[in-house]
């Protein structure tokens, strides 16, 4: 494991994840893995566990696909209106430690500052306005946007070809190690893997890029 120590002289784009990058994870693994399931439960009739567990094998069988992200999909599936249900618990959305110095470092600085993302687009605008991050990126992109997530290789080649930026003085953070390697197999030079997505979880080790525990770590620019 190593920290990463990024050569902000060789870099002037910026490009981060949402979920388990600027924001805690804790309140997808709340939403996910303890709401929808004990919702789920009282809508059809089952224990919470059996409810998790049938979300579960669902959720292996569109891994690293669109639907994986979709929250029209898993409403679907659950029966539930999980747009409605992702606002009630609205107020849980949070930053992750040192994101909003970071961002604010990164914009005095005078770089572009991209989020790129699988979360869909209205619950992305949600979170954003949510912690009052709205107006903070030049550029916001959805996977879902482009039809194809991060970790796919398409989705680079999609990004490039509509908005181009330099991958070589581009620097991306994002918490999925497949995502990170699908934006290292693109040639993007600089890349940060969060170790720690959920405050109330502990660290990982990761051996395969260099890591941060939150973006906070990555001050000063
Ligand atoms: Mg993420």
């Amino acid at each position: 494991m190593f920290d990463a120590t990024p050569s902000w002289s060789e870099i002037d784009h910026v490009l981060l994840d949402m979920d388990g990058t600027v924001l805690d994870l804790a309140f997808d693994n709340y939403f996910w893995r303890e709401l929808v399931p004990r919702r789920y439960a009282l809508a059809a009739g089952l224990t919470p566990e059996q409810a998790l567990s049938e979300l579960l094998s669902r959720l292996s069988g569109v891994e690293h696909s669109l639907s994986r992200y979709s929250i029209d999909y898993w409403s679907e599936i659950t029966g539930l209106d999980l747009s409605a249900l992702e606002r009630e618990v609205r107020d849980r959305v949070a930053f992750r430690g040192g994101s909003a110095a970071f961002l604010e470092a990164v914009r005095a600085s005078g770089r572009s500052l991209w989020l790129v993302t699988n979360a869909p687009p209205t619950s992305c605008r949600m979170k954003l306005e949510q912690v009052g991050l709205d107006a903070v990126f030049d550029v916001v992109i959805s996977s879902h946007e482009l039809g194809v997530p991060k970790e796919d290789a398409v989705f680079w080649r999609r990004l490039q070809a509509q908005r181009p930026f330099p991958v070589e003085r581009a620097l991306f953070a994002d918490d999925s190690l497949p995502v990170l390697r699908a934006a290292r197999d693109h040639g993007i030079a600089h890349l940060v893997a969060m170790r720690q997505p959920d405050s109330t979880r502990p660290e990982r080790e990761i051996a395969e890029f260099p890591s941060a525990a939150c973006l906070g770590a990555l001050l000063p620019l």
